[in-house]
This record gives C-alpha cells, sequence and structure tokens, in this order.
C-alpha cells in the first residue's frame, strides 16, 4: 500500500490508506497500544467532542484512550502516555503548571485545536484594557486572567492540528500515522485550492476579505463553500503570499483595518500582520 508523503497531494487519500493500513495490524499479546491522553485548558471543548465521535473509537485494539474527561471522570494525570492532546489556550497560572506537569508525562505533545495552536478567540480579550473586560464580565468577582496564550509559548509542541473546531479527518490522520509509525503529514496548500475544487464562486472576488488565499487547507473550505468567509482557523498555509494578499486587498479598495480585524481574529497572523503592515 501506498502511504503519500508529499504534502502537496491527496489528503483523502492519505487517509483512506492509513485507516487500510491501521485495520491491517495484526494483533497479537505483544502489541503495544499507543497510550493517548486528551487534556483541556480554556476552550469550549469543540475539539473534544471531535475526538469523541472520530473513528479513532473503532480502534481501540491500537489506541488506549487513558485520559478524556469528556468520556470518563478516571484521573490519569500522573500517568505515562505516548501522546498528550492538549486543548485550549492559557488564561491562568494554574494552566502553566498543569501543562508542563503533562509535558513531562507525555512523549509526544499535539496542541490540539486553534485555541492551542495559536491563542485562538480567547485572545481577542488581548486588545482590550483587561481590568476592564474583567469589570464588565464578572463585576466585581475577584478573578485571575492572564493574557491568551498558544501553548507552544510555555512547553515544546511536536504536532500542531488547528482548527476551530479540528477536522475529525485531520485528527484520525494523526493519530494513525503515529499508530503505524508514518510521517505526519499536513497539506502544504492553501485554502483556495480545495476551495476552486468545490466550484464555488471566489468570495475574494466579490470584494469580501476571505483569507483562504494565506490558510492551510485541511477542511475541503467548508467556510466558503457556506458562503462564510474563510477567518483562518487553520493558520498560515506553508506557500501563502501575504504581501501579494495585502496588495489585492489595497487593488480592491477594502480599508486596512477591515483586513487586520480578519487576521487578527484567531492570532493565527499576527507576527506576519506586525511584519507586513
Ligand atoms: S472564496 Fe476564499 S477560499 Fe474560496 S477561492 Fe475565494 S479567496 Fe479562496
Ligand atoms: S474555511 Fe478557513 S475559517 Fe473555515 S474552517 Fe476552513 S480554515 Fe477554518
Amino acid at each position: 500500500m501506498t502511504i503519500i508523503s508529499d504534502p502537496s497531494g491527496d489528503m483523502h487519500t492519505l487517509w483512506i490508506n492509513l485507516i487500510e493500513a491501521a485495520r491491517s495490524i495484526k494483533i497479537n499479546e505483544n502489541t503495544k497500544k499507543l497510550k493517548i491522553a486528551l487534556f483541556d485548558l480554556t476552550g469550549c471543548a469543540g475539539c473534544q467532542l471531535q475526538l469523541a465521535e472520530s473513528k479513532l473509537m473503532h480502534f481501540n485494539h491500537l489506541i488506549e484512550i487513558c485520559h478524556f474527561r469528556m468520556l470518563s471522570s478516571f484521573d490519569y494525570d500522573d500517568y505515562d502516555y505516548d501522546v498528550a492532546l492538549v486543548e485550549g489556550c492559557i488564561t491562568h497560572q494554574d494552566e502553566v503548571e498543569r501543562l508542563k506537569q503533562i509535558r513531562q508525562h507525555a512523549k509526544i505533545l499535539v496542541a490540539f485545536g486553534t485555541c492551542a495552536c495559536y491563542g485562538g478567540i480567547s485572545t481577542q480579550k488581548n486588545r482590550s484594557d483587561m481590568t476592564q473586560t474583567i469589570r464588565e464580565v464578572y463585576n466585581s468577582m475577584p478573578i485571575e486572567s492572564q493574557s491568551a496564550r498558544k501553548i507552544s509559548d510555555v512547553v515544546k509542541v511536536e504536532h500542531n492540528i488547528s482548527g476551530c473546531p479540528v477536522v475529525k479527518e485531520e485528527l484520525e490522520r494523526v493519530i494513525l500515522s503515529l499508530v503505524i509509525g508514518s510521517q505526519v503529514i499536513f497539506p502544504n496548500y492553501s485554502v483556495c485550492v480545495e476551495c476552486r475544487k468545490q466550484l464555488n464562486t471566489c468570495l475574494g472576488k466579490l470584494g469580501k476579505v476571505c483569507l483562504g488565499p494565506l490558510t492551510r487547507a485541511g477542511c475541503n473550505a467548508v467556510c466558503p463553500t457556506g458562503q462564510s468567509v474563510c477567518l483562518g482557523c487553520h493558520g498560515p498555509a506553508e506557500k501563502h503570499n501575504m504581501s501579494a494578499f495585502l496588495d489585492r486587498m489595497k487593488r480592491n479598495g477594502v480599508n486596512y483595518s477591515r483586513v487586520q480585524e480578519k487576521l487578527a481574529f484567531y492570532n493565527a497572523f499576527v507576527p506576519v500582520v506586525s511584519n507586513e503592515a
């Protein structure tokens, strides 16, 4: 069986091949299961739900989910695991300590979802006055809330599965690659490639600020297909051209603050914005 190793290749075929490869593994008493633990920091638990509903649940002869609060109350915090999936961003000091502890127990640490990979939607609070924001939301209740950060600001991360929420097929690809010892591959092309395959009318050509040209593919262009612009939840595509994108927005007469607002939505492009604005 051919396992695609080219990030410009067809990811769906790769997914099918990985599923078949995992199914063909012969199990015996020496087979070691891949121990996976899932932890959540600040987020909405949407990525956890993707795991709960994924096909990985059919591979329990190869995978052991040993910590997953959504499915089990059993506490395995002190357990060693092969893969730790960490969902959510950091907004509290106790999350920093917990994350460091998770790192100590994990052979491979995966930032799971846009919040973990880039800070995500919670970083919008970073752009307003924190004291005032806390007062508006919690009134006089004493609350500790730090500026939202991605998890790689605190610990080493081996893989990023971005997405708000993560795409099940991508999650399955990554975990099954680790199960069979294959290279973890993400597409290096942009959402526009998938969008054109869907024969969508380009929202950019209609004057909208769609981040598809900048954003890593993997979601099958779900937002533009539903007539909503891409807000870049998968983060930057390997081969994106920010200068060309900004030039095009300028030529289209789009106000730069509108572009900046979209680029900052998930915090995935902020360093690029500050370099190229
Ligand atoms: S709608 Fe967005 S994602 Fe689709 S082709 Fe146009 S710019 Fe690219
Ligand atoms: S189209 Fe863009 S914002 Fe929508 S899911 Fe895909 S990467 Fe995320």
